[in-house]
């Protein structure tokens, strides 16, 4: 049996379409994406149980212009943003952002059952980000987990990724968190405020 030949840069024109609202939310251009794994190797949350689909497998998907299979991917989910991929990418790929794109996009067209638990996410989210000034992920997957039940996939990952050192136990110090909370503040009045018109 022979193997199929798959033309990539002729999926990659035939899909430019989702490639590009990719790029326009994430500001990442996945076309530049090879394929050396280096994402995944380093991802704390890879082979997890909750990870479905590996971070490189992520970018060839969106390539290809998967967009109903890749929206559906427990991954965009799991991810907790901590942008080790990101730092460990040869090709310059903030992959954390795509992420982010992609959970957008999955949650505004709500197709996924996780999209259900997106407004907690979001919220505590940037309830993390006025109270710490940056990202405190153990404290934000922990907070999470509780509430949405995902008490499985946190003892599945968590003492690996702090044993990693992936992910820190304490919350993060900033001298101008209060500067952080401001300006979360006001995009929150922002987004109310077109939310009225
Ligand atoms: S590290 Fe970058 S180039 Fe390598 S597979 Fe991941 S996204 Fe692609
Ligand atoms: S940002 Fe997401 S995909 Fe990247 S290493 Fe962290 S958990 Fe894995």
């Amino acid at each position: 049996m022979s193997a199929e030949v798959i033309n990539l840069s002729q999926l990659q024109n035939d899909h430019g379409d989702f490639v590009e609202r990719v790029r326009k939310m994430s500001g990442q251009d996945v076309r530049k994406c090879y394929q050396c794994g280096k994402c995944s190797a380093g991802c704390p949350v890879h082979n997890c149980e909750g990870m479905d689909v590996s971070p490189n497998r992520i970018m060839r998907m969106v390539q290809m212009g998967m967009e109903e299979d890749v929206l559906r991917t427990k991954t965009i989910w799991i991810c907790v943003l901590c942008s080790t991929c990101t730092a460990r990418c040869p090709r310059d790929i903030d992959i954390a952002r795509v992420m982010d794109a992609l959970r957008i996009m999955s949650f505004e067209r709500k197709i996924t059952e996780p999209a259900k638990t997106a407004n907690i996410f979001h919220e505590m989210f940037m309830n993390n980000i006025k109270k710490y000034g940056r990202m405190y992920e153990f404290g934000f997957a922990v907070g999470y987990t509780m509430k949405t039940g995902y008490m499985l996939n946190l003892l599945d990952v968590g003492p690996a990724t702090l044993l990693k050192g992936n992910l820190a136990f304490f919350p993060p110090h900033m001298k101008n968190s209060s500067q952080i909370r401001e300006i979360a503040e006001n995009v929150e009045k922002i987004e109310r405020m077109e939310g009225e018109h």
